[in-house]
């Protein structure tokens, strides 16, 4: 059976390019055709200054999210990561493997390096290692798919080539894994610059739809959308960023094609305004489902207790399999 890993970090409020670009098919598909592992990274969310309880916090509403979004634990295995030490064992190894030019190369790195440099801040070394953590987290399982929004498949293809590299130095030992993204919103962008992405991370602000966002703020949000001056309703993800992304928001929420959504409407606001009702229907079972959730905590735990049980279960013979290769 195709083994499916992916994640989420627990930096910030989980938003709908999230949703969209991930969480929506791990839930819908990936679970059920595949063995499927998600797991909140909260490993990765020390790699940027940090405070100690709102991560721990983070991490628990992100589960919860992640169950409420539909994610059922009979058919997958969710947990957190930390609370499987293979992650941090593995990644050791992968940096004996990995390089410093190839770290440097990331797009996410200098991106993020270049934020925390103009806060003022000192970049931590976890932010340029942390695309070997994540392969770690992918190789640990053997994982032949990751399900991931479009900012993601750079970091796949690094798990790829150590995954490669490994193999062929010291015997093979991993499954080499491949991203996967969805056709239509595999980029979320947001709503305010529609040149950046819609991430959880990246700011807060009247750009960003999060999950848990009330009608009024969504429909507020997308109503104010940046667009451009033209008035005529076309896909164009180049020239007409902002409204290319209320389309595939809008064809992603509703079942659409973005090109064909197109021809429908005469104005922006028309646009808009189904765009915000598309995503208040999208969001209502999932707010619905996490208020239910809240209401029982014990259950959550219990599911990333059992989550982490069976996750260590499937590294634990992988990552020892590397360490006897490597010549530990
Ligand atoms: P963030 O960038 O919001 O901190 P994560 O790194 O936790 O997100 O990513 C969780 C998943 O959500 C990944 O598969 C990522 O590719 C996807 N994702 C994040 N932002 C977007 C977006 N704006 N559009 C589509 N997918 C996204």
């Amino acid at each position: 059976m195709t083994r499916v890993f992916s994640g989420v970090k627990p930096t910030g409020h989980l938003t709908l390019g999230n949703y969209l670009g991930a969480m929506r098919r791990w839930a819908e598909v990936d679970q059920y055709r595949a063995d499927a592992l998600f797991c909140v990274v909260d490993l990765h969310a020390l790699t940027v200054d940090h405070a100690p309880a709102r991560v721990r916090r983070l991490s628990r509403q992100a589960a919860t999210l992640l169950l409420a979004s539909g994610l059922d634990p009979e058919r997958c295995t969710l947990f957190v990561q930390s609370h499987v030490d293979e992650h941090a064992r593995l990644s050791y190894l992968l940096e004996c493997v990995a390089t410093d030019g190839e770290m440097r190369r990331m797009i996410q790195y200098k991106e993020k390096a270049a934020r925390e440099q103009r806060r003022g801040g000192s970049v931590r070394l976890s932010l340029l290692t942390y695309p070997v953590l994540m392969a770690a987290d992918i190789l640990a399982y053997r994982t032949d798919e990751v399900p991931v929004g479009d900012d993601q498949t750079q970091h796949v293809e690094l798990a790829r080539d150590l995954a490669v590299r490994f193999n062929h130095r010291y015997g093979h030992t991993f499954t080499v894994p491949r991203a996967t993204s969805p056709a239509v919103a595999a980029r979320v962008m947001n709503l305010q610059d529609p040149a950046s992405k819609m991430g959880k991370s990246e700011d807060t602000g009247p750009g960003i739809v999060y999950l848990l966002d009330e009608p009024d703020v969504v429909r507020k949000k997308v109503m104010r959308a940046v667009t451009d001056s033209g008035r005529e309703v076309v896909y164009d993800r180049e020239s007409r960023p902002g409204v290319a992304n209320l389309l595939e928001i809008l064809a992603a929420c509703s079942g659409g094609n973005p090109e064909e959504l197109a021809g429908v409407y005469e104005s922006y606001g028309a646009l808009k305004k189904d765009a915000a009702e598309a995503v208040v229907e999208v969001l209502r079972p999932v707010q619905q489902r996490h208020r239910e959730l809240c209401a029982d905590p014990g259950y959550v735990e219990g599911v990333l207790r059992e989550g982490a049980r069976r996750a260590r279960e499937m590294a634990r013979p992988v990552v020892d399999a590397a360490y006897r290769a490597i010549g530990l």
